[in-house]
């Protein structure tokens, strides 16, 4: 192991002690994107860093796997980050971003309306037809909605929705936290009309946040509508996993071992279902709140929200438009849907179809069967001949932000052991990164290699 003095000049390595143990600075449990982060935060500060990963890959929540050929998200987090954020996130400069097109398409009552598209048309019958859209460009979302009255079709209540968001894109993050903090149910009814809010603000956050029932934090809501008003959806080229794998793969070789199973962790020691033992100066856990509340009674677990995604080919493409439609009726089951293909064509092989599809909280005993139905409705075409290529349901899938929610929850437990993860930040991937640099900040700190982190107001509200 390294002293703080000759560490930030040592290249990482895994000393095996003579009881056969392993030694090394800081163990890190769980390779999810925070725990990644960490690790790149700590390994560039010079420190021997093993990750230890029970499952066989990378990337925790943000996997992806291959079947037939095409890539499959278990999850498939929508992102708002932009180049810029992912530009000033260390490891993560290669990562290549597919957008969907500009805003959302959102079906009620057998009708479907753009939302904050350049051009505001109904695709009569659904998306089939509405053809490809260009994705390039710079573009905001909310100015377009804000220039409704440009637009015939545009109306009353796209306009105001639009001149809300064009007011939020402008809000200062430190303005936005200020605000009082309820459901953001009660605060945006309070703001805009219930049918703005359970039209499309509704079905609009719960594919961003995971929440159907708006029951998460109203500032947290803003920061996500706002990173929405502010940009693109997009999602990783080659799937989410691609993420985790660009920050791995910037770690010295040897640091992530998966497969590796920590049942027990103290300040000084981990140890390992099959593994044995490794010893320590620091551990980072950086595995799911559940997980790290067995590990570490005390630990705080919050709510969860479930999802469960759904992956079909078919012999045609619905639709050509890389757009994510959004149901607005109650009922479901389906909540978001997209042809992934449009948005990505690395994610299918031979240019075939890839439609995947959101099931939120707790999926009907016949998913599959009532998903294919609602899909024929939201596509306007039959689904008899699709085939499904996966479905993944995950209980523990997004930490619950309901109010009062507090993004900077102490990544330091104790000098030498920290906890990191979408659980003490926001329940998004760019809330499991920053809580990642917090807690190698914290851990840096406590060794003496640097002064004490206040990472930036944006960065811990993401
Ligand atoms: C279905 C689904 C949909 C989602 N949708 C969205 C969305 O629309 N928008 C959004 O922003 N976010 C969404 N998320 C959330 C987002 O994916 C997470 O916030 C983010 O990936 C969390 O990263 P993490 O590193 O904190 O945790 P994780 O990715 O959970 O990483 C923890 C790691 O620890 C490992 N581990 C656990 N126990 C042990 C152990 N004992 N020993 C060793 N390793 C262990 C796990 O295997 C895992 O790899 C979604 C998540 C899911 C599951």
């Amino acid at each position: 192991m390294l002293n703080s003095a000759d560490s930030a000049r040592t290249a990482q390595r895994t000393d095996v002690e003579d009881d056969g143990t392993r030694a090394v600075d800081v163990v890190v449990v769980g390779a999810g994107v925070a725990g990644l982060a960490a690790a790149h935060r700590l390994t560039g500060a010079g420190l021997s860093v093993a990750v230890l990963e029970a499952e066989p890959r990378i990337g925790g929540r943000m996997a992806t796997e291959a079947v037939d050929g095409f890539l499959l998200d278990r999850v498939g987090p929508l992102l708002t980050l932009s180049y810029e954020e992912l530009r000033a996130t260390p490891g993560l400069d290669g990562l290549v971003l597919r957008p969907f097109a500009p805003g959302v398409l959102v079906h009620s009552d057998g009708r479907y309306a753009r939302w904050g598209a350049p051009r505001p048309r109904r695709a009569a019958g659904g998306p089939r037809g509405a053809g490809h859209r260009s994705v390039g460009g710079a573009f905001s979302v909310a100015r377009a909605l804000a220039s409704a009255p440009r637009h015939p079709a545009a109306s009353l209540d796209q306009a105001r929705l639009g001149a809300s968001l064009v007011r939020l894109a402008a809000t200062p993050t430190q303005r936005l936290l200020a605000r009082p903090e309820r459901t953001a149910r009660e605060a945006l009814t309070a703001r805009l009309p219930a049918r703005t809010v359970q039209g499309v603000l509704r079905p609009l956050l719960a594919a961003l946040l995971g929440d159907p029932d708006l029951g998460m934090s109203s500032r947290h809501a803003d920061l996500a509508l706002r990173a929405f008003a502010r940009g693109r959806l997009t999602v990783p080229q080659g799937g989410s996993a691609a993420l985790p794998e660009q920050l791995a793969a910037a770690l010295p070789p040897g640091t992530v071992r998966t497969g590796v199973r920590v049942t027990e962790a103290s300040v000084s020691r981990v140890t390992t279902e099959r593994h044995g033992v490794f010893r320590c100066r620091s551990v980072v856990l950086a595995t799911g709140a559940r997980t790290a509340a067995a590990l570490l009674p005390g630990l705080r677990t919050p709510d969860f929200h479930a999802v469960t995604v759904l992956h079909h080919t078919a012999p045609v493409a619905p639709t050509g438009d890389p757009t994510l439609v959004l149901e607005s009726d109650p009922g479901g089951p389906v909540a978001h849907t997209a042809v992934m293909s449009a948005v990505d064509p690395s994610r299918a092989p031979g240019g075939r179809p890839l439609i995947t599809s959101t099931v939120l909280g707790t999926p009907p005993d016949d998913t599959e069967r009532r998903v294919r139905k609602h899909l024929a409705t939201l596509y306007g075409t039959s689904t008899d001949e699709w085939e499904l290529l996966a479905l993944h349901h995950t209980r523990d899938a997004v930490p619950a932000m309901t109010p009062p929610h507090d993004a900077r929850r102490p990544v330091r437990l104790l000098a030498g052991l920290y906890a990191c993860g979408d659980h003490r930040a926001t329940s998004t991937p760019q809330g499991a990164l920053a809580s990642g640099h917090r807690a190698a900040g914290a851990l840096l700190s406590d060794l003496g290699l640097r002064a004490p982190d206040e990472p930036a107001a944006e960065e811990e509200a993401a």
